[in-house]
Order: C-alpha cells, then sequence, then structure tokens
C-alpha cells in the first residue's frame, strides 16, 4: 500500500518514488559507498521515500566537479547578462512546476499546501530579484592621493567553489536563498540539504539542468551533516561554506573552515522578541504576534517567540493570543483547512515537549487549552506559556516549535523595554506594535537585532538584507549583502607613467 497521501498529484507521487541520486558535474550518479538513507511524511511518520546517502568521497567529487566548472570560466568568467538569463530561465521552471514543488514541500515537511504554494512564488520571485544582481555588480574608480599618476578601481570576483548546507524548515527556499545569489555572483555550488528534507533539492537539481546551467555548476550532495556536511565544511577545495541551521552546528562549521580558513556566512538560531505596547492596534497585534510564533509550526528561525505586552493589557492579549492558537486547526499538508502541520520529526517532537515540560516545572502556566491529538504524526499545538521570566530556559533557549513565553513589561523607559529584547545571546529579529511611530523608531535603533518589524511580522523581501547580530549568525541574506558575501573584492591599481 502507498505511503503517500491520497490527495497528492500524480507528478510529484512519480518523483517521490523514482530512484533518488547525487547530482555531480550534471550527472545523476550513485553514491560510492552505496547507501541510502529513509525520508518519511512527518505528518504521518510512513517512509515515503529513499535517497542516496552521499559521503565524503562524494563530497570529493562533487568539489571536484565544481572546481572544474569555477576554473572553466565558462559560468565564473560569462557574460553576467547570460548568467541572468539562466537564472530567469530557472524562475520560470520554477513557477510552471510550482504545484508540484508545493506537494514535494508538504510531504517532505508537513506544512500545509497553501502556505507552501505561497513559498514556491516566494523562491521564484528570489531567483528574479538576484538574476537581476549579476549584470549590476560593479566596481569603483578610487582616486589616489600617493605620488605619481594612477587610474585604481576596485572589480568584484567570484568567490569560487562554495559549499552550502542548509535546514529543513524551508527546504526549497533555503535552497533557493543560498543558490541564488551564489550563481548571480558566478560561483559555482555543492549544495547539502537537510537529511530530514531532501526532496524538493533534488527536484530543483533536474530543474538547473533543464534549465541549461553548465555540469558541475550546481552539485547536490544528499546525506548526513556529521558525514557529508563536515566533509564539505572542511574541504580544502572549498573556498566558502554558507550555512543556515543550529548555533551549535554554525559553530562546529567555524572550526572545520579553519583549515584552509574558507570564508564563513551563518544564519543562526533566534529567540526574538515581539513588543506589544498599550497604544497598539489590537486587532492587528494579535494575529500579528501568534503568527510570528504559530506559522511553520514555531520552526522559524525568526520566530518571535519571546512576547512582551504591556501591563495594562498582559491579561487580554496573552489570553487572545492563546484563543487564536487553539482555533488553530492541526492536520496533514495535503487536507485543505488545516493551519499547521506536525514538527519535521519525532526528535523535535520530543525536543519541544521537553521545553514545555521543563517551563510548566520552573513556574510557567498554560495559558493554551489542553487538546488531544492523532497518535500519527509529530503535531505538537499551539503552546502559549504566561508568567515566564528571563531566568527561565524555555525563555532563553530556541525552542523551535509552536511554543510561545508571554511576559508583562510596565516600564515605559525605552532603554529597559531595549535591555529586555537584548537579554539573549542571539539577535535575528525583533517585532514592535504600536501606533507611535516616534517610539518605534527610537526602540528599533536600541533593539540589537538583525531585522526590525514595526507593525508587522517577518517581512520578507527579495531586497531586505537578513540576517543575525551576536551569536544569530555573520553576514546577510537576501539583497546586495547576500550577492556581495559571494564575491572577493579586488583592486588593481594602474601607473600611468609620466605625462
Ligand atoms: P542542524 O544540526 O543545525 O542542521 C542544519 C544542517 O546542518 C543540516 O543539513 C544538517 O545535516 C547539517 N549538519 C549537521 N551537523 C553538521 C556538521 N557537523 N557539519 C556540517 N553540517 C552539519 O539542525 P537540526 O539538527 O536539524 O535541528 C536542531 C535545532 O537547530 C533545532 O531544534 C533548531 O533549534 C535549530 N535549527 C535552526 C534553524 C534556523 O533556521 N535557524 C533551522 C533548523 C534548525 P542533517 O540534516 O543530517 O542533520
Ligand atoms: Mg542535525
Amino acid at each position: 500500500m502507498s505511503t503517500l497521501h491520497p490527495r497528492l498529484g500524480q507528478t510529484a507521487a512519480r518523483f517521490i518514488q523514482r530512484e533518488h541520486l547525487l547530482l555531480i558535474d550534471g550527472q545523476w550518479v550513485a553514491p560510492r559507498a552505496g547507501g541510502r538513507f529513509e525520508v518519511e511524511d512527518p505528518a504521518t511518520g510512513l517512509l515515503i521515500a529513499q535517497v542516496a546517502e552521499g559521503q565524503a568521497v562524494d563530497i570529493d567529487l562533487a568539489v571536484a566537479a565544481a572546481r572544474r566548472a569555477f576554473e572553466s570560466g565558462e559560468w565564473s568568467r560569462c557574460k553576467p547578462a547570460d548568467r541572468t538569463r539562466l537564472l530567469l530561465r530557472l524562475a520560470d521552471l520554477i513557477e510552471a512546476n510550482g504545484d508540484e514543488l508545493a506537494q514535494l514541500e508538504v510531504m517532505d515537511n508537513g506544512k500545509p499546501l497553501a502556505f507552501a504554494r505561497r513559498g514556491i512564488a516566494g523562491t521564484a520571485e528570489m531567483v528574479r530579484y538576484m538574476a537581476g544582481w549579476a549584470t549590476k555588480l560593479t566596481g569603483e574608480a578610487v582616486p589616489l592621493s600617493i605620488p605619481g599618476q594612477w587610474h585604481a578601481y576596485t572589480v568584484r570576483e567570484a568567490v569560487g567553489v562554495v559549499g552550502q548546507i542548509i535546514p529543513w524548515n524551508f527546504p526549497l527556499s533555503m535552497a533557493i536563498w543560498k543558490l541564488a545569489p551564489a550563481l548571480a555572483a558566478g560561483c559555482t555550488v555543492v549544495l547539502k540539504p537537510a537529511e530530514q528534507t531532501p526532496l524538493n533539492a533534488l527536484r530543483l537539481g533536474e530543474l538547473i539542468l533543464e534549465a541549461g546551467f553548465p555540469p558541475g555548476v550546481v552539485n547536490i550532495i544528499t546525506g548526513y551533516g556529521a558525514d557529508a556536511g563536515a566533509a564539505l565544511a572542511a574541504h580544502p577545495g572549498v573556498d566558502k561554506v554558507a550555512f543556515t541551521g543550529s548555533t551549535t552546528t554554525g559553530k562546529r562549521i567555524v572550526q572545520s573552515a579553519l583549515g584552509n580558513l574558507k570564508k564563513v556566512t551563518l544564519e543562526l538560531g533566534g529567540k526574538s522578541p515581539v513588543f506589544i505596547f498599550p497604544d497598539a492596534d489590537l486587532s492587528a497585534a494579535i494575529p500579528g504576534a501568534a503568527n510570528a510564533i504559530f506559522f511553520n509550526s514555531g520552526q522559524v528561525c525568526s520566530a518571535g517567540s519571546r512576547l512582551y505586552v504591556h501591563r495594562k493589557i498582559y491579561e487580554r492579549v496573552v489570553a487572545d493570543i492563546a484563543a487564536y492558537g487553539d482555533r488553530l486547526q492541526l492536520g496533514h499538508g495535503m487536507e485543505a483547512g488545516n493551519d499547521l502541520g506536525p514538527l519535521i520529526s519525532k526528535v523535535q517532537m520530543e525536543r519541544v515537549q521537553r521545553y514545555i515540560d521543563s517551563g510548566r516545572e520552573s513556574g510557567a502556566t498554560l495559558a493554551s487549552a489542553p487538546r488531544q491529538l492523532s497518535e500519527q504524526g509529530y503535531f505538537v499545538p499551539p503552546t502559549v506559556l504566561a508568567d515566564t521570566d528571563a531566568r527561565m530556559n524555555v525563555v532563553q533557549e530556541e525552542i523551535f516549535g509552536p511554543v510561545l513565553c508571554a511576559m508583562p513589561f510596565d516600564d515605559d523607559d525605552l532603554s529597559a523595554i531595549a535591555g529586555l529584547a537584548n537579554d539573549t545571546e542571539y539577535g535575528l529579529f525583533a517585532g514592535i506594535w504600536t501606533q507611535d511611530i516616534g517610539k518605534a523608531h527610537r526602540l528599533a535603533a536600541r533593539i540589537r537585532a538583525g531585522s526590525v518589524s514595526v507593525n508587522a511580522h517577518m517581512v520578507n523581501d527579495p531586497a531586505l538584507p537578513f540576517g543575525g547580530f551576536k551569536q544569530s549568525g555573520w553576514g546577510r541574506e537576501r539583497g546586495r549583502e547576500a550577492l556581495e558575501l559571494y564575491t572577493e573584492l579586488k583592486s588593481v591599481a594602474i601607473n600611468l607613467g609620466q605625462a
């Protein structure tokens, strides 16, 4: 009997059931050691696919292919407009295959189809945005003051072969956020998707070949982090590693990168605060703050996981956010009407449950209504923990589940409020809900985080840089900054001789 959901389209079902190999040098090849690992549907816990287990030896082959492709110059030194054209073709293919990609995302990750569909449309836009930058990566002429006559200029060159390691929370978007700027800059890539969600990276590999990218420009190695991932991060033939995932693994990546001092960018965890002031439009702030934590079942690096509400409105706002969460319907992502899917795995589900238990044991109160969930799948209901405080580990550590820690604030001193925001090792995102725009700007200026949203949550636009202060990471994704981090800056000075 098929373990696939009956609503799954035939194209997606056929893809899932196909043999899945590694993409090296433009060819689909079996892993050298011949290993396989299994992929499950997190909404049922049933196994749906087998995928090649790439290991260090396969990483070697992929890096060698990426190196040959880079050195040949066919991609790294081709006309920038040719890179734009190919990336635009890829964006069109993503869009044309959007229904299938969205269904694969649901089966792999568990999220509801409507959200997956929106995410796929967003990835096509990200590719288009980055495609446009290929022709706009300019240097500048630099006037020199030293004696003599000079013409000096800077130029941006592709950094080289890039290793990219991504997580499972937004499988296709994470792949595209990494690939698109690297390719626009002229790099060649070895991508390792998360072991839980390899399917869409593999389907993307097919679309990349269909678009006509030269062999070796994009190589995709599915496998385990501790093996394939670690080999990629440590590889002496890799010029840069770009990673998204946990802060713990991020620190390991930095250590692995020491050998050849490859460049490193990291997009890591968060424990992002959301502030609701008494003058906020609560009809927007309540669903906004609820979605900031419950969207994608809280498996979002920028999730608004710490909620600070002014004491004047604390009781009401916390009760309303908990009630909002209670109304969200959990279930299989392929079934219409479900707002939330499962967590990604049994490990994650148990980890999140342990956090909920530990919060309650340390004195937090549960504002959410208890729920009976189906036995199948890795579901955790939206959970609001009230009366938490800064010393609790639920308030300090990234939970990565639909768990909100609510706390009142009664100080009107913005420095003290910013102190609450900054009382964490992370610095990824912060949300502010108030009608007083002056206050919003003053508070935004004091918060140590890479992104701040005012009267909105998680503003996702390809042009808006995204990334972390403190232990939330190094570098930025999206925007021109993402692209420049895939380049090296060269300065050239020419002695023009005597007049
Ligand atoms: P993770 O370990 O950081 O995994 C992210 C990626 O890194 C995966 O592709 C993983 O491969 C790979 N990896 C793991 N160990 C590696 C190593 N030593 N060298 C190179 N690559 C390695 O995250 P996780 O284990 O899936 O989740 C654990 C926690 O991380 C979550 O509970 C959450 O708190 C946090 N997390 C944060 C984000 C984010 O966007 N900030 C995303 C995901 C998870 P495998 O798939 O084989 O492990
Ligand atoms: Mg892991």
